[in-house]
C-alpha cells in the first residue's frame, strides 16, 4: 500500500479531531520522567518518542482483572456472561508491543477462542509508531521485533517535521480519510524513513549471542545448569517481570459471592508464574516451590515452550522485565548469553 506524508503539526490537529468524534484514544503520556499509557483528552498530552512504557498497551485488552461472568441464583438464567468491548484507538504502540499482541492473538484463539479477548482485539484500532529510541534493556533486534509490517492499522516513523504513515488495514485507511494535508510519500521522505531505522538499530545496547530459531536447542542443552540456581538465588518471588510483561498471559479465575451467597461474579486476574503459590494444588502441593525451578520455567516459556506451542517467540525484547526486577537477573537476553556461555 502507498505510504503517507504528515507534519508534525497536522498529526496533533489528527488527533484532536478524531477527538472530537467521540474516539476513545489511549496513548502514551510522561509523568515524572516515566511514560505509560492513559486515555488521552487532548494531543497535547500525546508522546510519540518515548522509549518504553512501565506496562504494556496489551493491558487493554488483556486487564490485569476483568469480570467473565455474573450469577445471582434466584434469577433464570442463573448466569450471563461480562463482555466490555468499546471501540477505542491505541496510539502509538511500538512495533515490539505489536508484534505482543499478535502473539495473544494467536494464543486466545487457538483451540479455545477467548470471546473477551478476541472482542476486545476486534474493538481496538491499532497505530504503532517505530521506536527509534529503545530503552537501555531492550534487544529488539534479537527477537526480530525492531520493526513490523503488519499486526496494525496505522504505522508512523518520525522522520524529523513530519511523519511517514504505512498503511496497514482498510480500519487505517478509513481513518486517514479524515486526517488533513497527508500526502504521498516521496522517495527522499521514504530513504529518510530507512535512513531512521537504521540509526535505531545501531542504539540497541544488548544482543542474543543465539540466533532466535536456535533458543530452544540452547535450552534443551541447559535444564541441568547451575547457572539457573546461581542466577536465582536472589530472586525475591515479586513477580514483577512476569506482570510487566507484554507476552506474558497466564490468569486465575476466581468467584467473589456477595455476603446475601445469592449474586456473585466470576473474574479472572493476571497471574505470575513467579509467584511462589502459582503452581499451588490441592492436598498442599506445589509442583514449583522452590525459585531455582520458577526462575528456569519463565526463561524456558520465553525461548522455548511458547515458540514451539504457538510459531512466535515468547519475548518480544522490550526490557521491561530487566527494568522491574530489583534483582537484576530478570533479562532472558542476559540469562541466554549465560548460558550460550556455559555451553560452548
Ligand atoms: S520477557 Fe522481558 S524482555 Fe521479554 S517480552 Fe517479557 S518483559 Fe519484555
Ligand atoms: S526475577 Fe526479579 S522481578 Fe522476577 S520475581 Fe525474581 S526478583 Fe522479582
Amino acid at each position: 500500500m502507498t505510504e503517507k506524508v504528515l507534519s508534525k503539526q497536522n498529526l496533533n490537529i489528527f488527533i484532536n479531531t478524531l477527538l472530537s468524534r467521540g474516539e476513545e484514544i489511549v496513548g502514551v503520556k510522561k509523568k515524572e520522567g516515566k511514560y505509560a499509557f492513559g486515555k488521552i483528552a487532548d494531543a497535547e498530552e500525546v508522546c510519540l518518542d518515548y522509549d518504553i512504557t512501565l506496562l504494556p498497551p496489551s493491558m487493554y485488552l488483556l486487564p490485569q482483572r476483568e469480570a467473565l461472568l455474573k450469577f445471582n441464583i434466584a434469577e433464570r438464567p442463573v448466569a450471563s456472561p461480562v463482555i466490555e468491548a468499546n471501540p477505542f484507538i491505541l496510539f502509538g504502540v511500538h512495533p515490539y508491543d505489536i508484534k505482543a499482541i499478535e502473539l495473544l492473538d494467536t494464543a486466545f484463539s487457538t483451540d479455545n477462542l477467548d470471546t473477551n479477548y478476541l472482542s476486545r482485539r476486534e474493538a481496538a484500532t491499532i497505530i504503532g509508531v517505530d521506536c527509534l529510541n529503545p530503552n537501555p534493556n531492550a534487544f529488539c533486534p534479537s527477537m526480530d521485533t525492531a520493526f513490523t509490517d503488519k499486526g496494525y492499522d496505522l504505522l508512523l516513523t518520525d522522520i524529523g517535521d513530519s511523519y511517514v504513515i504505512a498503511i496497514g488495514s482498510e480500519r487505517g485507511q478509513a481513518l486517514l480519510k479524515g486526517c488533513p494535508d497527508t500526502q504521498e510519500a516521496t522517495q527522499v521522505e521514504l530513504k529518510r524513513k530507512e535512513e531512521e531505522r537504521q540509526k535505531a538499530l545501531g542504539q540497541y545496547k544488548v544482543a542474543l549471542d543465539t540466533p532466535l530459531e536456535k533458543l530452544p536447542q540452547l535450552l534443551d542443552k541447559s535444564w541441568n545448569s547451575s547457572l539457573w540456581e546461581e542466577r536465582s538465588e536472589a530472586c525475591l518471588s515479586c513477580g514483577s517481570c512476569v506482570m510487566v510483561c507484554p507476552t506474558c498471559f497466564c490468569f486465575d479465575v476466581q468467584d467473589d459471592i456477595e455476603l446475601d451467597l445469592v449474586e456473585g461474579e466470576r473474574y479472572r486476574q493476571k497471574d505470575a508464574c513467579m509467584l511462589v503459590d502459582f503452581a499451588a494444588v490441592a492436598g498442599g502441593g506445589n509442583f514449583r516451590d522452590d525459585k531455582t525451578s520458577r526462575y528456569r520455567h519463565r526463561m524456558y516459556r520465553k525461548g522455548k515452550y511458547i515458540m514451539e506451542r504457538f510459531g512466535k517467540p515468547g519475548c518480544v525484547g522490550c526490557g521491561r522485565c530487566a527494568s522491574a526486577c530489583l534483582a537484576e537477573i530478570a533479562s532472558p537476553a542476559e540469562t541466554f548469553n549465560l548460558m550460550r556461555g556455559e555451553s560452548k
